[in-house]
């Protein structure tokens, strides 16, 4: 920690944020920690990105950043490689390079209190806040708050096509914006919400009673059945819009108790690049 004035190292931000995010909170298929960089260097300034993309890691240069935390780990899967003759072989070639480290809090930065999902429910206002799917009891990451999702109160009840617009103007705006299931004119006062893939807690949504759930890359299938079966309505945003608004807790985290300078990337990694509505009947057709 920096108590002399000189800045903290590698090592020292890595303690701070597994003290926040326990690896040992994370999915057992997951990877999360250290990924690129030497303990001892020096940690001024820290960049915060959802994705470690080409795009956020020249952001991340460019802003002098001397480490990047990420919530979607790089190397998630078995590597045989990383030779910068691949995709991610010439990231982690660019990093090491520059002596930029890496760290990486995927879902035991989900499932803590403050985490992911309370940053999104702060964009609607939620209160009462409490976890939509609790961990295993016993298991590492079982503690009080402590859950993936947040299910809260909104502070003005308000129909499914007004919450859908509402979404689409206080969550980081996307190409893809935010897409509804269900009655658009039925009223939402209890709403769940999860950042990233949330098609695994229809069930728990359903269970809670909440009258919507919103959380990204559902699906035709799971999503219609749910409905069919009467389970809350649905609002599909933008993955990377319902994990940024977490970027800005994370990045006070860093500045509070490290005293380091944080740049948080906007720059939208969805995939997702366009989106065209139907036209309208009454609209007229485009000239030629
Ligand atoms: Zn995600």
């Amino acid at each position: 920690m920096s108590t002399t004035g000189s800045p903290p190292t590698v090592a020292d931000v890595v303690a701070a944020l597994d003290r926040r995010y326990p690896p040992a909170w994370a999915e057992e298929w997951d990877r999360v920690g250290l990924v690129v960089g030497e303990p001892t260097n020096p940690v001024r300034r820290i960049a915060c990105v959802v994705d470690v993309v080409p795009e956020t890691v020249d952001e991340a240069l460019a802003a002098g950043a001397d480490l990047i935390v990420a919530h979607h780990p790089l190397l998630l899967r078995g590597v045989s490689s990383v030779a910068a003759t691949t995709y991610k072989g010439r990231i982690v070639h660019r990093l090491i390079k520059s002596d930029v480290a890496l760290y990486v809090a995927h879902t035991n930065a989900d499932v803590a209190d403050p985490g992911v999902s309370d940053a999104l429910a702060a964009r609607f206002g939620l209160t009462g806040l409490r976890p939509l799917h609790r961990p295993r009891p016993g298991s590492p990451a079982d503690g009080p708050g402590r859950g993936i999702g947040r299910i809260g109160e909104l502070p003005t009840p308000m129909t499914l096509a007004e919450l859908a617009r509402h979404a689409a103007a206080v969550l980081p705006a996307t190409a893809w914006g935010v897409r509804a299931a269900g009655d658009p004119g039925r009223m939402v006062r209890t709403l769940a919400v999860s950042g990233g893939s949330g098609d695994s807690f229809l069930g728990e949504a359903t269970a809670a009673g909440v009258d919507a759930f919103l959380t990204a890359d559902l699906r035709h299938h799971p999503a219609g059945e749910h409905l069919a079966a009467g389970g809350p309505a649905l609002l599909d945003a933008a993955h990377w819009a319902t994990e940024r608004p977490w970027l800005d807790d994370l990045a006070a985290q860093l500045r509070g108790e490290l005293g380091v300078e944080t740049v948080v990337s906007d720059l939208d990694t969805d995939p997702w690049t366009v989106h065209a509505a139907a036209p309208r009947p009454d609209d007229k057709e485009p000239p030629p």
